[in-house]
């Protein structure tokens, strides 16, 4: 039987909880990598790497916090081996019209989905390049492809995630080290209901109302599943991604061209 196409492969997954990123985390299990389950809270990373088996583990740290990742970082690396494949996924949405959009949440919305990015690739970074070879993958959202109304924030970190993408996927080129950004639309989770929630409160729609009103920017007209943007960070992460770097892929049903 041919071997999976990422044993030996140590990949640290930011925001595995839950989700997208949990997702991810099965898929690329399930082709053989190594993981390292990294959020802020340990109790529900330890349950899914306790289902994905005993060679994985986790690390608790708030991406945005330098300090925390490295030491997570020097953990998982201690425990598992250099960090071949980083996936920034761990992120944040809140919503706010612009002129209720105070300092505080600016702050918070970049910390997370932007500067959790540039730290935790601080952090993996070396060990790519020491091997000369790795795969960084950025979930980002059609967020970083186009706008959106009540979360300036957030789209603008969102864009941000996107520059940070096609400026590394530049530096690295020459090391066999390929950045992208996997953008994907609305996909059915926490983050999502979350949104929901907070349009029937804000407006008293019905669920039904609110959910329609999410699924109408989508081309095929529903939610995107966690499952498929799992799957494009799989490709990515596979030899055969080698050429594919400093791009943004949509996994929005349309939603972008
Ligand atoms: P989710 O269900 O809310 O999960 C978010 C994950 O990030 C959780 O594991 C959470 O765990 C972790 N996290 C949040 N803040 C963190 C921090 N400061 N440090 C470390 N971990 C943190 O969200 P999701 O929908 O799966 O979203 C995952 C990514 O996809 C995000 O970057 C999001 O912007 C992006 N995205 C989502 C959608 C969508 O419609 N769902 C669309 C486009 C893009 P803890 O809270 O325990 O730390």
């Amino acid at each position: 039987m041919p071997a999976l196409p990422l044993v030996g492969r140590h990949a640290l997954v930011t925001g595995a909880s839950r989700g997208i990123g949990a997702a991810i985390a099965r898929t690329l299990a399930q082709q053989g990598a190594t993981l390292t389950l990294l959020g802020r809270s340990a109790a529900p990373l330890q349950a899914l790497a306790e289902e994905l088996g005993p060679a994985h583990g986790v690390a608790t740290a708030d991406v945005a916090d330098a300090e925390q990742v490295q030491a997570a970082a020097s953990v998982a690396r201690a425990a598992r081996g250099p960090i071949r494949i980083l996936v920034n996924n761990a992120g944040q949405a809140e919503s706010a019209p612009f002129a209720k959009t105070g300092a505080e949440l600016w702050q918070r919305m970049l910390a997370v989905n932007l500067t959790g990015c540039f730290v935790c690739t601080q952090a993996a970074l070396p060990d790519m390049r020491a091997a000369r070879g790795g795969r960084i993958v950025n979930i980002a959202s059609t967020a970083a492809q186009r706008g959106y109304a009540y979360v300036s924030a957030y789209v603008a970190a969102k864009h941000g995630v996107l520059g940070l993408t096609r400026a590394l996927a530049l530096e690295l080129a020459g090391e066999g080290i390929t950045v992208n950004a996997v953008c994907p639309g609305y996909t059915e989770t926490e983050i999502l209901q979350q949104s929901v929630a907070r349009v029937v409160a804000k407006t008293g729609r019905s669920v039904e109302a609110a959910r329609a009103e999410f699924t109408r920017f989508n081309p095929q007209g529903r939610f995107v599943q966690p499952e498929e943007v799992a799957d494009a960070v799989r490709w990515l992460c596979g030899d055969g991604a080698a050429a594919i770097t400093g791009q943004a892929i949509s996994v929005s049903g349309g939603e972008v061209m």
